[in-house]
């Protein structure tokens, strides 16, 4: 795709108000593949005006008419798959059949459930003499992460529009066209003018003045927990709402009864996929003692497989990043079982992918988010001491649990402190809420848990 030399508001594709530009680099090669503009206040303010203006009539629209438009902005993106997932591997870096199957198959899947749910949804509901009508809270700032470049874009715009919220998006900097083939996708839709704007910039100049700006009434946010806290504060002075998807440290509970293959396998699978930017992937492997060298034996066979297949991580940034836990691991005594910090390739920044046995629960490898494809694997005693090691972190995104019988896999996933757990390898559900316990966020994304964050209740009594 051609990067537009502008920004989406009302509508149309506008000058920045600025000069500066943002390069935007291919991690596989490490060559610049455009230039976007890089936005200032001035450009957020044009935005969330155009948004405002725009509301009214937007939250006055039937909601089966803002299901229709959804429905089509989804077959827009059908349409156009290719060219998106050809674009999310030029700036993500990951292989092409990953991002057709996934950076466009997800946020596809999750534009159609919203336009059910638009269509569907109870926007009204009695209780005892009062009416309680649930009302779009507003103009909404969406910021977003490059690590799903697309899908976090649709989490949060899909809910919001169909809940009847006007949106300005501010995407992650390092993955720009994306959210540009996104709003092209709008504009081909027939969304009228305003109801959805893009600024792309630098997260501290155009996104913190959309967290900031006065007239946005909803800031929803996914991406470090250091920005996602500062965010919520300017929030909170403001008395504004927000939504915080933050980082996670997902623990996958291998319980004696489970198939120890099946479950090694898929988490090995689970950490290195998208090189393991994700979230809420299951990066603290926990085996029973009595298992334990078995299953590492495991996982450094199956990650072995990854070598060759596995993308490189976004940015040099995050290789170094990357590369310098691996080291901190190494250093406070976890074991290297596959991988390593060594640069294999001459170009792009790659990282192999790697395990870490022996790790304790203390780590810094244990504790803190590494996003990249790294596995630590750590022992426990008993089931007390599992669900102890599991819990102790700060975050509380996802995880998952295996067991010979569901039952007891679902006993166990009953006392995670975790917003969402996979038993015995259960399937991914873009219907189902999403979203942390503790640091790990505020509010949840998808489904119609999702589409409830965007709308505020209002109730009148007869
Ligand atoms: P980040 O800085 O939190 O970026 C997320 C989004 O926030 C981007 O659009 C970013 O813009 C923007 N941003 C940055 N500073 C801001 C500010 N002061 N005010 C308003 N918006 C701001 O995350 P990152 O630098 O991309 O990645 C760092 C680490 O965050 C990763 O290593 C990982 O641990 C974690 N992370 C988590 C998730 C998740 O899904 N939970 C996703 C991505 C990253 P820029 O693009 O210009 O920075
Ligand atoms: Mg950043």
């Amino acid at each position: 795709m051609k990067a537009h030399d502008g920004m989406y508001i009302d509508g149309e594709w506008r000058p920045a108000a600025g000069a500066d530009a943002i390069a935007v680099v291919n991690p596989a090669d490490e060559q610049v593949i455009g230039h976007v503009p890089a936005g200032t206040a001035e450009d957020v303010d044009a935005a969330v005006r155009a948004a405002r203006r725009a509301f009214p009539a937007w939250a006055a629209t039937p909601p089966a008419e803002r299901a229709a438009r959804i429905a089509t902005l989804r077959d827009v993106l059908v349409a156009r798959k290719d060219e998106i997932a050809e674009t999310v591997t030029a700036e993500l870096g990951s292989p092409l059949k990953f991002s057709q199957a996934v950076h466009v198959g997800m946020p596809i899947a999750v534009a159609g459930s919203y336009a059910e749910l638009a269509a569907s949804y109870a926007f009204e509901e009695k209780v005892g003499n009062s009416t309680v009508y649930l009302e779009p809270v507003g103009v909404v700032g969406a910021i977003t992460p490059w690590n799903y470049p697309l899908h976090q874009i649709v989490a949060k715009v899909a809910p919001a529009l169909a809940a009847g919220c006007t949106v300005v998006l501010k995407p992650a900097e390092d993955t720009p066209l994306t959210a540009q083939l996104f709003a092209e996708a709008v504009h081909e839709a027939g969304l009228p003018a305003g109801v959805f704007n893009l600024v792309t910039g630098l997260g501290p100049v155009a996104g913190q003045a959309l967290a900031a700006h006065d007239d946005v009434d909803l800031v929803s946010f996914t991406g470090s927990t250091a920005v996602g806290r500062q965010i919520g504060a300017t929030a909170g002075a403001a008395v504004k709402r927000v939504a915080l998807e933050l980082g996670g440290k997902s623990a996958n509970v291998i319980l004696p009864s489970a198939d120890l293959a099946r479950a090694v396998n898929v988490g090995v699978a689970n950490v290195m996929s998208n090189s393991g930017q994700t979230c809420s992937a299951w990066t603290r492997m926990l085996v029973h003692r009595s298992q334990y060298d078995e299953a590492v034996a495991l996982a450094t066979e199956a990650a072995a497989k990854y070598g060759e297949r596995i993308g490189p991580v976004v940015s040099a940034k995050q290789q170094q990043r990357v590369r310098g836990y691996i080291e901190k691991g190494i250093a406070e005594g976890a074991r290297l079982v596959a991988g390593g910090p060594e640069v294999t390739r001459e170009q792009g920044y790659f990282v192999s992918p790697t395990v870490l046995a022996d790790v304790t629960p203390e780590m810094t490898v244990a504790q803190e988010e590494i996003f990249g494809p790294v596995l630590s694997i750590l022992r426990y005693e008993d089931e007390e001491d599992a669900l102890r090691i599991a819990n102790g972190t700060v975050y509380g995104l996802a995880g998952a649990v295996w067991a010979g019988e569901e039952g007891e896999a679902v006993a166990f996933a009953r006392r995670l402190d975790t917003g969402q757990v996979d038993i015995n390898g259960g399937r991914f559900n873009p219907r189902a809420p999403f979203g942390g316990y503790k640091q790990s966020g505020v509010g949840r994304e998808l489904g119609s848990h999702g589409l409830a964050e965007y709308l505020q209740t209002k109730s009148l009594q007869f």
